[in-house]
């Protein structure tokens, strides 16, 4: 009365000719599932079998942490270091060669890596672009010989050109501490000069392991910080040159936290920039401005422009226009009175993405601020491709032309050359009744500084100017 399964299987399909085709799907998914779950399984086998690392064919992790103990046991005479590397920007290279190019400049890095250290040293790939090297030396010249080896090599030996690399290092002292200690101490120092574009390695300090410390708290609490309202938007009043007078406002966010009382924002804004907060704080903090120039229009006062800071992070973002136009829309607040206040190190991650971003701005009609000009990559030859309403230069500007002729030869140039862009010019930084007198002597516009007011509560900031 019963056939045999497969003869049962058969009249099933026969019958329920539909049933075919899923049937066939499921088995060949299943097949696939299969080939990819032992090919998954054999990679993993062969690495553990070897110990090597499938891409560069270094020794892997687990590997040279062993190998590290051995070598710091057994010769116990010897100074050694433990130096973390990555390759400056990697990502770039892997979005313009691919996967592979990326892989092949890993293979590359590690083929260098191995003719340069001797055979009681060690090399490993820790995870991503980020390698681990264990050296002995006999001073620190040897060291920073060895990087600076390592990194010629490399910028001319490697397949996707330019290719630069960041140390950290950390000159094992305590040789009880486990190696992954040692590595995260490498790693501190490595971040320590992260994005700097001159200074390509540190020495592991005990003050990171503070500063570490430090950040890590306050990233436990900035969140809880934001939703408890302990930030706090401060204006700081901007004169006009001429008539001594106050005539718009810079916004610059304060920390009121219970324990640590008045933070300074050069203690997190930077963290804050790493970890992407700041998008979130640069929100919080446009919307009080706005707020407050709301409650000024309703109570038909003419509002004095503010400046707010837009993060460099948050420049970068492709729906930066957007988001500012959205929170504008939420407090209906004529752009006149918004100034935008972005610094210069936008013009370096994708010039032409900044440049039409700050036009597109622009037209919308926001005012455009270049903050901080001269504190770092300032380009000349940029500012006529910008759309920039103003120019705001760098305390440092006003300090060189206190102290010499030349530096009020380079101040005065600059801000004729500005004025003949049409641009507004504003000196931060000014303290003292000389530095004004001397900026009435120029075709400067406006004046920021302690010598006028600092950065005040909002509250404060009524009661002293309406
Ligand atoms: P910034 O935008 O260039 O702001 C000017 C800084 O100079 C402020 O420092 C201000 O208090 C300080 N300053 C003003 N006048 C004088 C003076 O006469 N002498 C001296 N020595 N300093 C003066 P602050 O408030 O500590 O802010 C530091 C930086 O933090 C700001 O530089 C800005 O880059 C960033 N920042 C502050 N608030 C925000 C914010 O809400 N969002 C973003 N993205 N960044 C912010
Ligand atoms: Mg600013
Ligand atoms: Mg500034």
């Amino acid at each position: 009365m019963f056939g045999t399964g497969i003869t049962d299987m058969k009249t099933f399909l026969d019958v329920y000719p539909h049933f075919q085709f899923r049937f066939l799907l499921v088995v060949v998914l299943f097949v696939i599932f299969f080939i990819v779950v032992m090919k998954l399984r054999e990679k993993e086998y062969i690495k553990m079998v070897t110990g090597k690392d499938s891409v560069t064919g270094l020794m892997n992790w687990e590997k040279f942490k062993e190998n590290v103990r051995e070598a710091i046991s057994k010769s116990s005479e010897k100074n050694y270091a433990l130096i973390q590397f990555d390759v400056d920007k990697f990502k770039v290279i892997n979005d313009m060669y691919g996967i592979d190019g990326g892989n092949s400049t890993l293979r590359g890095i590690a083929g260098e890596l191995v003719g340069l250290i001797d055979k009681n040293e060690l090399a490993t790939r820790f995870y991503a672009d980020v390698f681990c090297v264990l050296i002995s030396y006999k001073n620190d010249d040897e060291i920073t010989g060895f990087i600076n080896t390592l990194s010629e090599r490399i910028k001319n030996g490697v397949a996707a050109g330019n290719v630069s690399l960041i140390f950290g290092i950390y000159k094992i002292e305590e040789e009880n501490l486990s190696v992954d200690l040692m590595v995260d101490r490498a790693g501190f120092a490595r971040n320590s000069v992260k994005g700097n574009s001159v200074i390509r390695y540190s020495f592991f300090d005990g003050r990171m392991l503070d500063k570490v410390l430090k950040e890590k708290n306050i990233e436990n609490n900035m969140q809880s910080a934001l939703d408890a309202g302990e930030f706090e938007a401060y204006l700081q009043p901007q004169y006009s040159v001429k008539n001594e007078r106050i005539v718009s406002a810079e916004a610059l966010v304060r920390w009121h936290d219970p324990i640590r009382k008045l933070i300074p924002p050069g203690e997190y804004i930077e963290l804050f920039e790493r970890n992407n907060f700041i998008t979130k704080l640069d929100v919080y903090v446009w919307k009080q401005v706005f707020k407050i120039i709301t409650k000024w229009i309703e109570q038909g006062r003419e509002p004095y422009p503010v400046s707010i800071n837009v993060s460099p992070v948050h420049f970068r973002n492709r729906t930066i226009i957007d988001e500012i136009i959205d929170v504008i829309n939420e407090y209906n607040i004529p752009l006149k009175y918004i100034e935008l206040e972005i610094t210069e190190s936008v013009l370096l991650d994708d010039l032409q993405y900044a440049i039409d971003t700050m036009e597109e701005l622009h037209n919308l009609g926001f005012r455009i601020a270049m903050d901080d000009f001269g504190s770092g990559y300032s380009s000349l030859n940029i500012l006529n491709k910008l759309s920039l309403d103003v120019l705001k230069l760098d305390k440092e500007f006003l300090n060189d032309a206190s102290n010499s002729e030349k530096g009020k030869i380079v101040i005065n140039d600059i801000i004729t050359m500005a004025k003949h862009l049409n641009m507004e010019v504003i000196c931060e930084g000014v303290e003292t009744r000389e530095q004004v007198e001397y900026l009435q002597t120029t075709e400067c516009d406006k004046i920021q500084g302690y010598y006028y007011a600092k950065p005040m509560s909002l509250i404060n900031f009524e009661k002293e100017y309406y």
